[in-house]
């Protein structure tokens, strides 16, 4: 029987050396002029920019919503008050020491994931609901 995939896998095999050889002499013989490709790049930049705006938008909005799942998920997924764990749009960072607070936890996301670890450890995981009383009740305090 015809294996499509293991007729691949042999191809690539048989040809990989192939593959690289021609790349390296095709380089060789057109070496990158880094002057015209930076030209190139700022053309293609500017006319595409909204394209690429709204690519990069794009990427930031989902490596910030998977940063978040995975903070989330590192005290458990829920309410560490209450337990709430149904929505995790509804579930905040809430900073237990406001002093030591080095960024907040709205432009945390997207930055490196070893900041963002920093930042989470000084952290606990509350919903909206206990989020607000907890800081209703700094406030009474006067610390707030
Ligand atoms: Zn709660």
């Amino acid at each position: 029987m015809f294996n499509r995939k293991i007729y691949l896998k042999k191809y690539r095999e048989q040809h990989k050396n192939k593959a690289h050889d021609y790349g390296n002499e095709y380089r060789k013989q057109h070496p990158r002029d880094l002057g015209k490709q930076r030209i190139y790049n700022r053309k293609y930049y500017q006319e595409h920019r909204e394209h690429l705006v709204e690519i990069a938008t794009r990427n930031l909005k989902r490596r910030r919503c998977q940063q978040k799942l995975k903070a989330v998920a590192l005290f458990g997924g829920k309410c560490q008050k209450c337990g709430y764990n149904k929505c995790v749009d509804a579930l905040d960072f809430h900073h237990e020491v406001p002093s030591i607070k080095e960024y907040g936890m709205g432009v945390i996301f997207g930055m490196s994931w070893k900041k963002i670890l920093i930042e989470l450890e000084k952290c606990e995981l509350l919903c909206s609901n206990c989020h607000r009383e907890t800081h209703a009740a700094l406030r009474l305090d006067g610390n707030n």
